[in-house]
């Protein structure tokens, strides 16, 4: 059983999000540290320890999201700022509360905007965050076993 779950867990989770690292280790990316187990911004930036890439600034560097977003529809071509607006404030917001939270990058692809991230559940939270201003249809695949997260958010007009 443990064994089982262990192995679960691995790929659960391939980028080790919750391996443990040496306490105090910072990343020299973004300056996230390393402490009580998790990645978190430091009050004052640290420069010694154990310089460590973070889970999120190797997804960045390995164009490697854990959760994904295309948008698409007419409604989005005529709203598009607005609606990258939106998607850059909500992650601003959760970023300033998370160094695990973090855009990858969103680019155009044919029809579709696709928006990468570093993060599952922000990737869901933008996704309820659109439907919720945008109505329009929204749609959620959950890959449990790779953790990662596909959106898909339709409008027309
Ligand atoms: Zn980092």
């Amino acid at each position: 059983m443990r064994i089982d779950r262990n192995i679960k867990e691995k790929g659960h989770d391939p980028y080790g999000d919750a391996r443990k690292h040496a306490e105090g280790s910072y990343c020299p990316e973004c300056g996230a540290v390393y402490q009580g187990g998790r990645w978190v911004w430091p009050e004052k930036p640290v420069v010694s320890g154990t310089a460590l890439l973070c889970s999120s600034c190797r997804r960045i560097r390995d164009d490697f999201p854990a959760g994904e977003l295309s948008l698409s529809g007419t409604y989005l071509v005529k709203h598009r700022e607005e609606i990258e607006n939106l998607i850059h404030k909500l992650v601003r917001d959760a970023k300033e509360r998370s160094p695990l939270k973090r855009l990858i990058g969103i680019m155009q692809e044919s029809d579709a905007l696709r928006v990468r991230l570093t993060d599952d559940h922000l990737a869901r939270q933008i996704g309820d965050a659109l439907y919720r201003a945008y109505k329009g249809d929204l749609q959620l695949k959950y890959s449990d076993e790779e953790r990662f997260v596909r959106l898909s958010w339709h409008r027309d007009e």
